[in-house]
């Protein structure tokens, strides 16, 4: 038998076996159930799976991957399909298996004494800030995307969004997890401990995996009080670098209160008024740079209103602030929000468009961007640079929307070497990340390559041989 024959052969025996495993809901096989899970967000590539498994407990994980790892049938693992390096979804062969973990969505358990909760993968991540809030808590992962990922995927890509400077990463926020292992083995590492010191800390290896050493089924997150006061302000300020200087400030006079701190260029803000019903320009003056800041205060009558106030006017003494709007209400807070989702949605009408989610150093930010838009622009005349986003973080959303009439189609068949470019500056002059929130999935493993030294490589492939010996977790994606 030729190898093909085989491969169909497996997958047709895996199929027959898990259909006892599963129920009636729990196996998609026409082409119209299984679309949404082969959608690819950057619409880069044309995924195709054999089918969609949708398990409805840790046990049923398990018996899958116990099958999958005897038929030698590749699994790809999956949440919300919101990632945007084409992780979750699988190569156009259609002879992988799609294991959606949308159907375990329970919250188990929340502890408000140990300011924790433990919930199941495919719980949807705003739903899990609502039964956090109905607690009196707060679980800060916030993104862009919160309505439809869910935190299986927040946790193995280990997302950022937008309040990182302030609470961490998706990592900083895990006591524990449940894995199931490529060989079906169940690990219940459910523990709620704030200190815990016996040996590796295996759940990290997980967090940030991609789907790629075991399929995470449970998780216990930690909690926080849910702030009594929030301050937000839509900033203009002259330059990148006047930015920079503000967040320093915002973070020395505010004793560390500052929640969220994202930079927008003009351009950005301009797409979105073009592009994004509702979106009003908050300030009456043109600006080429704006800051949309956030401070959090623990309790009422804080007085982060007039912090923030006083910040900002001796920042404007000194021209490091030009104009700003200061939302007076809850409503007003959202309508500056709903300006960073719209720079995000605005940017598809705006044309084709090559994306970077890098980072360097905060204090590098404003240099990186300088230096970054000189370059692409030497490299393609006319581009239109967006780099926006978390400078609190010194992650730059590095985004290039193509010049104004050019074929778009054109201009994107050059997004591998406007990435090598731009990449090698990230890394070889400011020792910044290709990869800053996003991960590496399907998009980023070979340019990976080009920067992680051959003993790094090694490890991670090491690592993958001992998680995952017949490699069925997600082949292909993150190392190889
Ligand atoms: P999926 O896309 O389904 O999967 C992502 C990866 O995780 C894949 O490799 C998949 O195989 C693996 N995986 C999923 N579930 C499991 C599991 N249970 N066990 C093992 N592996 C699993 N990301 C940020 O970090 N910050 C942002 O600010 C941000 N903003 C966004 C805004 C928009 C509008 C969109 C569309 C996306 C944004 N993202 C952002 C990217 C994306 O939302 C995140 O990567 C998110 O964490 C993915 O979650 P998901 O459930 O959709 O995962
Ligand atoms: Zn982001």
């Amino acid at each position: 038998m030729t190898d093909a024959a085989e491969k169909t052969e497996a997958l047709e025996a895996f199929k027959t076996a898990v259909r006892e495993v599963l129920d009636g809901k729990g196996v998609i096989e026409d082409a119209e159930g299984k679309a949404a899970f082969e959608r690819e967000w950057r619409g880069r590539y044309s995924p195709k799976a054999a089918f969609v498994l949708r398990p409805k407990s840790t046990e049923e994980v398990s018996e899958v991957l116990k099958l999958a790892n005897s038929h030698g049938v590749a699994i790809i693992p999956q949440g919300g399909n919101t990632g945007l390096v084409a992780g979750g979804v699988p190569f156009e062969r259609g002879d992988e298996v799609i294991l959606s973990l949308g159907r375990m969505n329970k919250v188990r358990d929340l502890d408000a004494d140990n300011f924790t909760m433990t919930v199941e993968a495919g719980c949807v991540l705003q739903t899990l800030q609502e039964t956090a809030e109905e607690a009196d808590r707060l679980f800060p992962l916030s993104l862009g995307a919160e309505g439809t990922c869910q935190i299986g995927g927040n946790l193995s890509t280990n997302a950022g969004g937008i309040h990182v400077l302030r609470y961490g990463n998706a990592r900083d926020l895990v006591l524990g997890l449940e894995v199931v292992l490529a060989d079906g083995r169940i690990w219940n590492g459910l523990r709620g401990l704030r200190k815990d010191n016996t040996g590796y800390d295996l759940k990290q290896l997980f967090i940030g995996g991609e789907g790629t050493l075991g399929v995470i089924t449970a998780a216990v997150l930690k909690l926080f009080p849910r702030p009594r006061e929030t301050a937000v302000a839509f900033v203009a300020v002259p330059d990148p670098q006047a930015a920079l200087a503000l967040l320093g400030r915002m973070r020395a006079g505010s004793g560390d209160a500052v929640g969220a701190f994202e930079l927008i260029p003009r351009i950005a803000l301009d797409f979105a008024l073009e592009h994004v019903e509702g979106t009003k320009d908050p300030l009456e003056s043109r600006s080429e740079w704006y800051v949309l800041l956030e401070l959090l205060a623990g309790k009422k009558d804080s007085g982060i209103a007039e912090t923030l106030e006083e910040i900002l006017a001796s920042a404007f003494e000194e021209e490091l602030v030009t104009d700003a709007a200061i939302a007076s209400s809850e409503a007003q807070a959202q309508a500056l929000w709903f300006i960073r989702e719209a720079i995000v949605e605005a940017q598809i009408p705006a044309g084709g468009s090559i994306k970077h989610d890098v980072s360097v150093p905060v204090s590098s930010v404003p240099a990186f961007i300088e230096e970054g838009m000189a370059l692409v622009e030497k490299m393609v005349p006319g581009i239109r640079p967006v780099p926006f986003g978390h400078l609190g973080d010194g992650n730059i959303h590095f985004n290039l929307t193509q010049p104004e009439g050019a074929d778009k189609a054109e201009y994107l068949a050059r997004w591998e070497e406007v990435n090598d470019a731009v990449h090698d500056l990230v890394v070889k002059r400011f020792g910044g990340s290709i990869s800053a929130e996003h991960g590496l999935g399907r998009m980023k493993v070979e340019e990976n390559e080009r920067f992680k030294s051959e003993v790094e490589l090694q490890m991670m492939r090491d690592l993958k041989k001992l998680f995952d010996p017949k490699g069925i977790l997600n082949p292909g994606k993150v190392v190889r």
